[in-house]
């Protein structure tokens, strides 16, 4: 039997939510069972079910922005885990310069032509700011502020295992929409190139929908950051 395991206790699972397949996902260590969910946008009870499966006690529920496919259920998770933990689940995020989104759901989905259930206006327990430093029991983040997709996005970058959350960022070969009224394609594009290829070209980048990637793959192939 080993008396030690030199296996990597860092550990990742997504979770495809609603119609809109938008990429939820639980972040934990393995050795002390304890994590983070990031973007709850929908799919509450099969969110759940895969955190009673893990086994695992969740620390804070992180959001990169304000789109209602990506916060939708935010409320009624925290709830539900508040209530399973016995403790208050921590909402971390994102931005203030996005209250507008968070406030506005209902007509964010209307908007869009869906309806999706167990959905209602987010409170976060606080908003974060640029280079915040996130530390919980066996995960580091760094939250960078990248706006140009909404205003206040911002993505999460796990030190030690050299992961990017990119939520609406950055994606395998192209970057977020900026055709809103409050997009901004030129300081989304500048933001990226300055503050996220940096981190380096090794970095896994896990965004908010589709395919995973990595930094130095979208350095040489991302039609929006070449050249
Ligand atoms: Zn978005």
């Amino acid at each position: 039997m080993p008396t030690s395991s030199i296996s990597f206790p860092f550990k990742v699972t997504i979770i495809p939510v609603t119609m809109i397949r938008q990429n939820c996902m639980i972040l934990w260590d393995q050795n002390i069972k304890k994590g983070v969910i990031t973007d709850p946008g929908g799919d509450v009870q099969h969110i759940l079910s895969r955190v009673e499966e893990l086994k695992i006690e969740v620390e804070a529920i992180l959001l990169t922005h304000g789109h209602f496919d990506h916060v939708g259920v935010t409320m009624a998770l925290q709830t539900e885990l508040t209530k399973r933990q016995n403790q208050v689940v921590p909402i971390l995020g994102p931005g203030k310069q996005d209250i507008f989104l968070l406030e506005n759901i209902q007509q964010q989905m209307e908007q869009f032509g869906v309806f999706l259930p167990d959905t209602q206006n987010v409170t976060p327990t606080r908003f974060l700011e640029d280079k915040e430093q996130l530390d919980f029991s066996g995960l580091h983040f760094q939250v960078l502020h990248i706006p140009g997709h909404t205003p206040g996005h911002m993505v999460f970058f796990e030190t030690n295992a050299r992961i990017l959350i990119s939520g609406d960022v950055l994606f395998r070969g192209t970057i977020g929409r900026t055709d809103f009224s409050y997009g901004d394609g030129e300081a989304l594009i500048r933001n990226i190139k300055n503050k996220i290829l940096p981190l380096g070209d090794d970095i896994c980048i896990l965004p908010g929908h589709g395919l995973g990637s990595r930094i130095g793959f979208e350095r040489q192939h991302n039609p929006f950051l070449v050249g």
